[in-house]
């Protein structure tokens, strides 16, 4: 049976730093609504203890960071003792503590970091990237093209390990024209930079979500992928593996990585194979 990959979103929508183009920037949450997500999660986590008939992979997507939250911690390491969660990543801004690391299995668990040069300096990122080389830790790590960040984008470049994948996701504004030149040394470091800077047409086209991979939020519904907001199905109420098969994608284009590289037409998973979730090519 093959690997299904469940993309978490939960309802929590929060984060430490205050990236300038995010909604989610310094946004606070009630108690009770930090409650609402911590008893989400964790019946996220008991729905898939369960399912051991074949092996799944999760990457939780927050709105926000979600690292900096205790209950996230412990799911991942919860889960990466699970035989049958093969892969167990998160999107983080990687300002969280590290201290847990030793507690999880860490063949299991990976890591998709973003560096906001405008929040952290690169010094500090840098520091929590060497924890996690140190401990043994998967991960990628990448940036928002922004022009500004060019010059810390390329340092980060020359002081990551050479064997870290740094992807670069083009920041696509329809009032700033193509800048070749930021494209060029984009893409001199980031080799898929090309393909993240464009809107790729995907309506009627083959897309793997809906069947290898979905997007489930807290209360258990079930969409194809981040993109499409029609609900496949809620999985508390019905068995995943029943909603799981092909459909074209019914929107015009697919702009994100965690989108379009489910469309086999771009060749792409062969490049990540089982490290899809975390974003890290497979040669890195
Ligand atoms: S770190 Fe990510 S979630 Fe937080 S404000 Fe910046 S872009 Fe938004
Ligand atoms: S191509 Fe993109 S928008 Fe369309 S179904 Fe796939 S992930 Fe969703």
């Amino acid at each position: 049976m093959e690997r299904v990959n469940i993309l978490y979103r939960g309802p929590l929508s929060s984060c430490n730093y205050s990236c300038h183009y995010c909604p989610f920037a310094k946004r606070r949450e009630t108690a009770s609504e930090l409650v609402h997500d911590r008893d989400c999660l964790k019946r996220f986590v008991r729905w898939l203890e369960v399912r051991t008939h074949r092996q799944h992979g999760v990457l939780f997507t927050p709105w926000g960071e979600a690292l900096v939250r205790s209950w996230y911690r412990a799911a991942i390491v919860q889960l990466s003792h699970m035989e049958h969660v093969a892969r167990v990543a998160i999107q983080t801004n990687l300002s969280a503590t590290l201290n847990w690391l030793n507690e999880a299995n860490l063949e299991r668990v990976a890591f998709w970091c973003t560096f906001h040069p405008q929040e952290v300096t690169r010094a500090r990122f840098l520091r929590q990237c060497q924890r996690l080389e140190t401990a043994g830790a998967r991960y990628s790590v990448g940036c928002v093209g922004l022009p500004q960040h060019a010059d810390e984008i390329r340092s980060l470049r020359d002081e990551l390990p050479a064997h870290v994948y740094l992807w670069i996701n083009a920041y696509k504004s329809k009032d700033r024209p193509t800048d070749e030149r930021l494209s060029e040394l984009f893409t001199q470091i980031d080799a898929l930079y090309p393909v993240n800077a464009k809107y790729h047409q995907s309506r009627g086209q083959e897309c793997d979500t809906g069947r290898t991979t979905v997007s489930v939020d807290g209360q258990g519904n079930i969409r194809r992928c981040h993109f499409v907001q029609e609900i496949l199905g809620n999985m508390y109420e019905q068995e995943l593996d029943a909603l799981l098969f092909r459909r074209p994608c019914p929107n015009a284009t697919c702009g994100c990585h965690i989108g379009y590289v489910h469309m086999p037409a771009l060749k792409l998973k062969p490049l990540f194979r089982q490290n899809i979730l975390e974003r890290i090519l497979s040669s890195s």
